[in-house]
């Protein structure tokens, strides 16, 4: 019979944030793939658990994701734990997920803490419609990329950011974002756990004093959503005399138009062939 898969979230720091149900999956399982084994020897420790560990992380989730699925197969249930928090959220997880898929082999969720929903819900920020960037990229082009989807997003935006490249990124947002809110939520259920809800010049000014594990959490950009509105109710014509005034080429506009409407482009196109 082929072994199961469990994706176990382990604590983002107070290691009392972890559920009963992963303490359970943890002490039945044969093997655990984690990704720093003394990270997890210490929550292990804590809850006097004692089981093989194998080391998973990104430079061997190739060759380490083959040899767990061969354990898989001759039985062998796997619990997947990462650093912190819940594998596979900018953490490997996702390669071992697929293969395991592939050979039909059960993956189930264990859930718990991951460190962006808890920045979500206590920045005060709308937590209805939210985007989950992850790490801004450091390719200078994918980066430009991101900062314009930030820039446009009329949705939360939620970063990870590393606490030595904090002020670059900030320094980057602050091209873009006008006055809207940002919220640097950092060592989240740690000692220090603080909400910082400043404006970004204090923040940048700042940023040498704040120390630790850092999120952004990022205000929607409001404006959009004031020129979706208008944008709905004009009439196609409107709609396109709007961009034109805007100085927007007939293909740029008809790609925004089909884009605005939820439309296919040819379909806006056979209304503006005389144009
Ligand atoms: N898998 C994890 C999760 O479920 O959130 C994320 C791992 S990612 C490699 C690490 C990043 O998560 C950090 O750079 C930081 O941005 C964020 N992070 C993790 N723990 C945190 C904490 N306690 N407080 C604030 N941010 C945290």
């Amino acid at each position: 019979m082929l072994g199961k898969l469990y994706i176990v979230a382990t604590p983002i720091g107070n290691l009392e944030d972890i559920t009963l149900r992963a303490l359970k999956i943890l002490k039945e399982i044969d093997l655990i793939a984690a990704e720093d084994t003394r990270q997890t020897l210490k929550l292990l420790n804590y809850y006097d658990i004692h089981k093989p560990l194998i080391s998973y992380h990104r430079h061997n989730e190739d060759v380490k994701s083959d040899v767990l699925i061969e354990k898989l197969k001759q039985g062998n249930n796997i619990a997947l734990v990462s650093d912190a928090g819940t594998p596979g959220i900018c953490d490997p997880g996702e390669e071992i997920i697929r293969k395991a898929i592939e050979n039909k082999i059960e993956v189930i969720p264990i859930p718990g803490a991951c460190a962006m929903i808890n920045a979500l819900v206590a920045s005060g920020i709308d937590t209805k419609e939210f985007i989950f960037l992850g790490f801004l990229p450091l390719n200078k082009k994918l980066r430009l990329q991101k900062l314009n989807e930030i820039e446009n997003s009329d949705k939360t935006i939620i970063l990870y950011e590393a606490p030595h490249k904090m002020e670059q990124t900030l320094k980057d947002l602050k091209q873009i974002l006008n006055n809207r809110r940002i919220v640097l939520a950092r060592e989240i259920t740690k000692i220090h756990e603080e909400f910082i809800r400043k404006d970004i010049n204090e923040l940048i000014e700042n940023i040498e004093n704040i120390k630790g594990e850092m999120i952004l959490i990022i205000e929607r950009n409001l404006d959009k959503k004031e020129e979706e509105k208008f944008l709905n109710k004009l009439t196609l014509e409107e709609h396109y005399e709007y961009y034109k005034n805007i100085g927007l080429t007939k293909k740029e506009i008809i790609k925004k138009i089909a884009k605005d409407r939820n439309l296919n482009k040819n379909e806006v196109y056979m209304n503006f062939l005389d144009k």
